[in-house]
């Protein structure tokens, strides 16, 4: 047997200087004022929600249709854990894919499908599903064209693809087309998000897909946030009437649909190549089927959402008139995604905190997750918000603004 080297002996009053190193990359993100911290909500979700023992109406989620808190769909789940039972128990290859998966699958594909006869897969997560869909699509030879904005899954698959990424300036097409136009890469991919998560503002989608027409790319949406809300639900790409065998679309299923995963659809042979080829898709347990079950009846909820979309399209209205006289300005979003740019980290932190003092959560989003200097409220509405919940806000920031004056 070979000779192992003598360990060093790990102090126990914490000088050990694995630890040491830790601590010290933790003291340094805290003093950028970068530090993130968890809170505690102990109550149902909604748009009013418990934390720390104080009542705060919720600006931070991404129940765009207040479909998180829904008995209805409660009721669904508790009769799905006692159908199917709480776990998977497998991958979707093994044993994990049961019939509500399959359901679940088929009723995306034919609603929300990018292409004729697409078909659709699901994920637990859509971070997995970004991950797989990039690493499928992508190898070592291939270029990833991504949006600067683009969520950081996006940028996580081209990593395990090792292909080489390619980031544009937010929104430049021209830019894009000038890099794809110079390209000798054998493959290429645009990706981007349909609509930006910290910012609200919808991608260029037609011109995106005409220029993945025009130099054999594929073009991968990720429609997070607009899945649900725009398009009569169906989403940014149809909401701009765009379908086409080169999309691929991964939209979550944990914000306006109120539950948790995701789902890839696309043109058939795409699917089966992530199918038999994504690691994210392969190797990690499928989510339960208590849960598909319960996405077949949110979906519906969806749907036949109109009335919450149209509520959620006043709140946005209302707000963007309130919000017209404040100092900072509110970035110029038409979806329920309402930034309001201040700029320094320590300038959101403080207003978020006193909006919470008013009993207002509006989360402050800072670096590395917004450029620097971009420091944000992301205020996020919901169609569970009432018209009195969006007035509270809009005065509770003028009275900040006016203490700060
Ligand atoms: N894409 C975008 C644009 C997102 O905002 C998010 C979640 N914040 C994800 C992907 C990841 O989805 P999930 O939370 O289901 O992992």
């Amino acid at each position: 047997m070979a000779a192992s080297r003598p360990a060093r002996a790990v102090a126990t009053d914490g000088s050990d200087p694995l630890i040491a190193a830790l601590d010290s990359a933790l003291a340094e993100r805290a003093a950028d004022g970068l530090a993130r911290r968890r809170r505690v909500v102990a109550s149902r979700a909604g748009p009013r929600v418990v934390v720390a023992g104080r009542a705060l109406v919720n600006f931070a989620s991404n129940d765009y249709l207040g479909l998180a808190g829904h008995p209805e769909l409660a009721r669904v789940a508790a009769d799905a854990a006692w159908r199917w039972g709480v776990g998977a128990t497998a991958s979707h290859v093994v044993c994990g894919h049961y019939a509500p998966h399959d359901a679940l699958e088929r009723e995306l594909a034919a609603w929300a499908g990018p292409c004729a006869d697409a078909r659709a897969l699901t994920f637990s997560t859509g971070y997995l599903a970004n991950l797989a869909i990039v690493s499928a699509l992508a190898d070592r030879a291939t270029e990833v064209h991504a949006d600067r904005l683009n969520h950081a899954c996006l940028n996580d698959g081209a990593l395990l693809a090792r292909a080489r990424l390619c980031r544009y300036a937010h929104g430049d097409v021209d830019a894009l087309e000038q890099r794809l136009a110079a390209s000798r890469a054998p493959r290429k991919l645009i990706a981007t998000d349909a609509v930006f998560s910290m910012d609200g503002d919808i991608a260029p989608l037609a011109r995106l897909l005409d220029l993945a027409t025009a130099h054999d790319a594929w073009l991968v949406v990720d429609d997070a946030h607009g899945f649900g809300v725009l398009g009569g639900g169906r989403g940014t790409l149809a909401a701009l009437g765009l379908s086409s065998p080169r999309l691929v679309l991964m939209a979550t299923l944990g914000k306006a649909a109120g539950v948790a995963g995701a789902f890839v659809a696309a043109h058939p042979s795409i699917i089966e190549t992530v199918l038999q080829f994504a690691r994210p898709y392969l190797y990690t347990t499928a989510a339960p089927p208590m849960l598909a079950q319960t996405l077949v009846a949110s979906l519906a909820l969806v749907r036949d959402g109109a009335a919450r979309r149209a509520t959620l399209a006043r709140h946005v209205a209302r707000l963007r008139a309130g919000a017209a006289s404040l100092p900072w300005p509110l970035a110029p979003s038409t979806t329920p995604i309402q930034p309001l740019i201040v700029g320094a980290n320590n300038v959101a932190t403080s207003l978020s905190d006193a909006l919470e003092a008013r009993g207002l959560w509006v989360p402050a989003i800072r670096p590395p997750t917004v450029p620097a200097g971009t420091a944000r409220l992301r205020i996020s509405l919901s169609a569970a918000h009432t018209d009195a919940d969006v007035d509270a806000l809009v005065d509770a920031l003028a009275s900040v603004a006016r203490e700060r004056a």
